[in-house]
């Protein structure tokens, strides 16, 4: 794995709100292909760190990097100085979030096309054909012209999860995808989560699910109150935890 290329490289990432820095110096690399899972307690600074990376929050400090290409950032406070770059990575990750962020008046199916027609303006045959593909691969092809509200929570973020494939991502960012949803419902949608990382899609997984952050990542990221306490292996972080921050942390999810 450490001789694929890197897609996100994030380097001394500083973030605040105010006088409260969330994010105080994080540094993480997610190479091609592989899966990182990034936990911790809630106010730690995870769905802050993912917003950093598609720039919906401009870290104050430090680089973000994306298929090895600088966001140019400038200005005081800082802000990204080149609009057309943005958009252009934007368009190249795929979000997934807790909430599913569909359009309640537009069918499933275009939701899913939305952004390849829209943003990518690409021929409209193409797009239908790989938007059924995507529906058919989570499971829901068969709700591609029915609306957001007739589907079930988990079939809704099935369409989410559709709807940023089609974008053909360099990675996928997922942000607590399941946590919105009762547990038969999550079971489906991180049946879809471990295809895609079966495909070998590069993803940054941010979970509360450690049953699930260990059987699907390469690697693990703790990250408390702000900083990256530790990081390694499924099996260095969960059976031979260094940190005790972690250990209590691991202890309380019932591990
Ligand atoms: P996590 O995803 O790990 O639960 P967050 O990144 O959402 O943590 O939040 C980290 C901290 O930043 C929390 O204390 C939260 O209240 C604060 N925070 C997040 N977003 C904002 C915002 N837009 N304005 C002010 N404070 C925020
Ligand atoms: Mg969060």
């Amino acid at each position: 794995m450490n001789s694929t290329p890197p897609v996100i490289e994030l380097a001394d990432i500083h973030k605040s709100y105010g006088d409260i820095a969330v994010l105080k110096g994080v540094s993480l690399t997610a190479r091609q292909g592989e899966v990182v899972a990034l936990i911790g307690s809630s106010g730690s600074g995870k769905s802050t760190l993912l917003r950093c990376i598609n720039m919906l929050e401009v870290p104050e400090e430090g680089t973000v990097k994306i298929g090895g290409e600088t966001v140019e950032l400038s200005g005081k406070p800082r802000k990204p100085s080149n609009e057309r770059q943005i958009r252009r990575i934007r368009s190249e990750l795929g979000m997934v979030f807790q909430s599913f962020n569909l359009w309640s008046h537009m069918s499933v199916l275009d939701n899913v096309m939305e952004a390849p027609l829209h943003v990518q303006k690409r021929q409209r045959d193409e797009v239908e054909a790989e938007a059924l593909e995507m529906l058919d691969k989570v499971g829901i092809r068969d709700k591609a012209h029915s609306y957001p509200s007739q589907l079930s929570g988990g079939q809704q973020q099935r369409a989410a999860i559709a709807r940023a494939l089609c974008i053909n991502p360099r990675v996928m960012l997922f942000d607590e995808p399941t946590s919105a949803l009762d547990p038969e419902l999550e079971a489906e949608v991180l049946r879809v989560i471990k295809l895609l990382a079966d495909e070998g899609r590069t993803m940054l997984l941010v979970t509360h699910d450690m049953q699930f952050a260990r059987t699907i990542a390469d690697r693990i990221i703790f990250l408390h109150q702000g900083l990256i306490e530790e990081e390694g292996t499924a099996e260095e972080v969960f059976q031979s935890t260094r940190s005790p921050r972690l250990r209590q942390f691991l202890s309380a999810a019932g591990h």
